[in-house]
């Protein structure tokens, strides 16, 4: 057996990732964030609190999720073999659970019985709504009053599982409204009070936690490749928005250089300012929602408005630990369009019986470009981050318009 290496210990105490991340807070967030980053360094430690958080995921979550060897889509393509690393199995659809769960646990730990969030498509709303009802914990989750339009249904499935969904109507009403309102909410409330952060972004310690949190999918992939394949794939594709799930399947891969690793943002309509999601690709370093990082601004260091086909892609940031392997070369960073998601949505259903989420189908339609060229010795892992019943009426509608047949 091939014992995982030990991957390069980032951050540094004062969580910086090179020369992106930090803490750009308030002074009033200073106390409840370094409770959390001492609550986590002895939980870290604690084989109690490792075994409990690693028998929610085999028993509640569902894990290990399969790597899945997409044999007609490979077929189809006539290169490399495609694996899918199926997280759209886990329990709630999506990897975000793995994270929810663990921040809840720490929110026992640190004897607190109230958790907000921040949540776009809602995926996040409900990771958490379900985290805390499993744990009888109080829930507020803040979501602009658009993205509450735009994603009814999981709104209701939030307050089902008896969550309070907090409308908030500043700004474009979506997203980054929604995470600002969830941090002045922290400001007052943090004695009593945790903010699970939804992806690998925020003050420190928040990305290492988070990323920490969603590692089972890289530890979990990386065993999975010995035993199935018989070694290491040649690369590994994954959506980045926040960029959780791809931290979460690169980091156990990171001292592993022959592994390459491609993170795929969201090029939406084109290259335009308002037009995408991608700030690795089309932004500049800056700082939103209390770290350094790429972000998409203007000028001034306003930031910019994006787009995406895909709520869970539409940010404006991404993490600093991206943005360090970004400069790094370590991880290479590219787009995919709306339209090529939208092909690479309908084919893995056509040729897999598998409908993933459209933040998923970025990575897919990144791997169905370059499979072709590679050999059929070669194996591409895909992270499937989610499935894509909560896309199922969006796509719908946008396939009718670009394809009246
Ligand atoms: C939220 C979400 C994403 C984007 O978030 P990351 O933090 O970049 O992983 C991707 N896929 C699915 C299915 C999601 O729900």
């Amino acid at each position: 057996m091939t014992i995982a290496p030990t991957p390069p210990a980032l951050p540094d105490d004062r969580g910086h990732f090179g020369p992106f991340g930090g803490q750009f807070i308030p002074e009033t967030l200073h106390a409840a964030v370094e409770q959390l980053a001492r609550e986590y360094a002895r939980a870290r430690e604690d084989g109690e609190f490792l075994a409990q958080f690693d028998d929610l995921l085999a028993h509640y979550v569902g894990r290990p999720t399969p790597l899945y060897l997409a044999r007609r889509l490979s077929e189809h393509l006539g290169g490399a073999r495609i694996y899918l690393k199926r997280e759209d199995l886990a329990h709630t659809g999506a990897h975000k659970i793995n994270n929810a769960l663990g921040q809840v646990l720490l929110t026992l730990r640190m004897g607190k019985r109230r958790v907000i969030a921040e949540t776009g498509a809602g995926q996040h709303g409900v990771a958490t709504a379900t985290a805390a009802a499993v744990f009888g914990l109080q829930c507020d989750v803040f979501m602009g009053s658009e993205d509450v339009r735009r994603q009814a249904p999981n709104v209701k499935r939030m307050e089902l599982l008896g969550a309070n969904v907090i409308r908030v109507e500043s700004g474009s009403r979506t997203l980054k409204d929604a995470t600002n309102a969830a941090m002045r909410d922290w400001m007052e409330s943090s004695d009593h009070t945790h903010y699970i952060i939804g992806s690998v972004v925020g003050p420190h310690p928040f990305p290492m936690i988070v990323r920490d949190f969603q590692a089972v999918i890289g530890r979990e992939c990386r065993r999975q490749c010995l035993a199935q394949i018989g070694r290491l794939p040649q690369s590994i594709i994954a959506c980045v928005g926040g960029g959780s799930n791809a931290a979460g399947i690169f980091y156990p891969f990171i001292a592993d250089e022959a592994v390459k690793m491609i993170g795929v943002e969201a090029g939406g309509r084109g290259e335009g300012a308002g037009d995408h999601a991608a700030p690795l690709t089309y932004g500049s370093p800056g700082v939103l929602h209390g770290s350094l990082s790429y972000v998409l601004q203007d000028e001034e260091g306003q930031t910019s408005p994006v787009h995406s086909i895909s709520a869970g892609l539409d940010y404006p940031g991404v993490g600093p630990e991206h943005s360090y392997w970004h400069d790094s070369g370590r991880v290479r960073y590219t787009t995919v369009t709306d339209s090529a998601a939208l092909d690479a949505f309908a084919l893995l259903m056509r040729l897999e019986g598998i409908l993933p989420a459209l933040e998923s189908a970025h990575a897919l339609a990144h791997a169905i470009a370059v499979a072709p060229a590679l050999d059929r010795e070669q194996a591409i892992v895909i992270n499937l981050s989610g499935r894509g019943d909560k896309d199922l009426d969006e796509a719908l509608r946008l396939m009718g318009k670009t394809d009246p047949g």
